[in-house]
């Protein structure tokens, strides 16, 4: 693509990035077929080619983002399957985000939605007052079905709109608290290496189990693991709203107490169990790439990070030879297909560990949930959520595996209004399962109802 930035705006490493990027790109529209909100809409504007065009206008012409402009960016889910389809590797993930940071600075939203944001932008990270919000959600959750809904035809959702939705994702009821923050799990044997963590934000309230999962079965296989103290919110929650202050001071918080703990007593990897917040640490040293002070140590960080899976699956592991006939569908999510490229591993280690392990059809879709996704975009986020789960349900699975939380809720969210639900589970639990851990609670819970997975 042909770009006309001026020498004056070459001289900003952002622009000189982003026109390296467009300049990639060669508009064949291969990423069209693969992007969820395309295929859905149908709307040039709502494909990947659409949005990389609204957003070279806007830089190029240094032009505010109009309402409409921002309406098509709003819509992207950032699941980047575009980035996977795409043959010239024009990386749109780091393109959107220019993108979102200019809508930030220079748009200014209705109120009720800066309200909105704001306070998504505050909770969300921060596990003690998403807590409470999900405590207060539940009372105020049999009200939802009483705010008033958008006329139909309206092309963006409503306050209202996104206030019920954010209702509907509130959970029954809240697990215990897991292991506190600073404290380190002794590896069982001989040790064989030392790992951080990631202790996250939401998932830590909503699924402290995941983790409990994982350091079972790290330190039932040797390694030892460590919750780091003082460790925060990845930032990746607000650097998709376009917050970049803020995940800029949350990446370099969480730097200094990884490198901390790496310089002190060693680290082989960061572990991370959501893999959203996995994609982004693995990006902190690009985020970091202009800052004097953390640009080494944050390429440190990013190196360091791992998602469990590919740390378990570097590991020599003696799996049971006694196979289970429950059949696992296998949803792969975005930011772990898309975002980091695993796409096999998880499944091969559900394989090897005893389960039938079944692909999901149209797999490289989302499933709607994507960050805050399906609270700013309930329409879209629920359309999605309905394909996705008929395409589970046509491998008639026992259980769903996934790594990432927002995936697991936004599918395990109930029945679809079909009699459909499955149970779900992270990855991690289910290899904790085989080699000596609880049962997932999910699976325990859906064993209470008669049938699971099918209509
Ligand atoms: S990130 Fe996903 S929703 Fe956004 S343009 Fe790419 S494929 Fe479409
Ligand atoms: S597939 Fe890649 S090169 Fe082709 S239009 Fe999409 S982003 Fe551009």
């Amino acid at each position: 693509m042909k770009t006309e930035f001026s020498l004056a705006q070459l001289a900003d490493p952002d622009i000189q990035e982003a026109d390296k990027i467009l300049r990639k790109c060669v508009h064949c529209g291969f990423c069209t077929a693969t992007c969820p909100t395309y295929v859905l809409l149908g709307d040039e504007l709502d494909s990947p080619r659409g949005r990389i065009y609204l957003i070279k206008d806007m830089l190029e012409n240094d032009r505010a983002p109009t309402e409409d402009v921002v309406k098509h960016i709003d819509r992207c889910l950032s699941c980047l399957a575009c980035m996977t389809t795409c043959p010239s590797g024009v990386n749109y993930m780091h393109l959107v985000d220019q993108g979102r940071v200019k809508i930030e600075k220079e748009y200014r939203r209705p109120p009720l939605e800066r309200l909105l944001r704001g306070v998504l932008a505050r909770v969300l990270p921060d596990p003690a007052l998403f807590r409470m919000s999900m405590i207060a959600a539940r009372f105020a959750k049999p009200f939802a079905v009483f705010l008033p809904k958008a006329s139909p035809g309206r092309a963006s959702p409503t306050f209202f709109d996104r206030l019920r939705a954010m209702l509907m994702l509130a959970p029954a009821s809240l697990p215990e608290k897991g292991p506190a923050s600073g404290r380190s799990f002794a590896a069982e044997g001989q040790r064989r290496g030392r790992v951080a963590l990631l202790q996250g934000c939401a998932q830590q309230v909503l699924s402290p189990g995941i983790n409990q999962a994982a350091i079972r079965f790290l330190t039932r296989h040797g390694i030892e693991v460590v919750l780091v103290a003082d460790e925060q919110c990845c930032g990746s929650l607000t650097h998709h709203m376009g917050r970049d202050d803020d995940a800029l001071a949350r990446a370099k918080a969480n730097i200094d107490v990884w490198i901390g703990e790496a310089d002190r007593n060693g680290l082989d990897a960061i572990l991370v169990t959501t893999s959203g917040c996995g994609t982004t640490i693995k990006d902190y040293g690009y985020m970091l790439r202009e800052d004097r002070d953390y640009a080494a140590k944050a390429m440190r960080v990013s190196e360091l990070a791992k998602d469990v899976t590919e740390f378990i699956g570097g590991l020599n592991i003696a799996w049971p030879s006694q196979r289970t006939d429950l059949v696992v569908a296998y949803h792969s999510a975005c930011s772990l297909q898309h975002g980091q490229k695993i796409t096999q591993l998880p499944k091969e280690l559900l394989s090897k560990s005893g389960f039938v392990v079944k692909d999901v059809p149209e797999s490289h879709l989302c499933c709607g949930s994507a960050g805050t996704y399906n609270i700013l975009q309930p329409d879209i986020a629920m359309r999605l959520r309905e394909r996705k789960i008929a395409n589970i349900a046509s491998t008639r699975p026992d259980i769903v595996a996934a790594g990432n939380i927002g995936c697991m809720v936004q599918i395990g969210l109930g029945s679809n209004g079909d009699g459909r639900s499955f149970p779900v589970a992270h990855t991690v639990e289910l290899l904790d399962w085989v080699t000596g851990g609880p049962s997932p609670p999910s699976f325990k819970e859906s064993m209470k109802s008669p049938r699971i997975g099918s209509a």
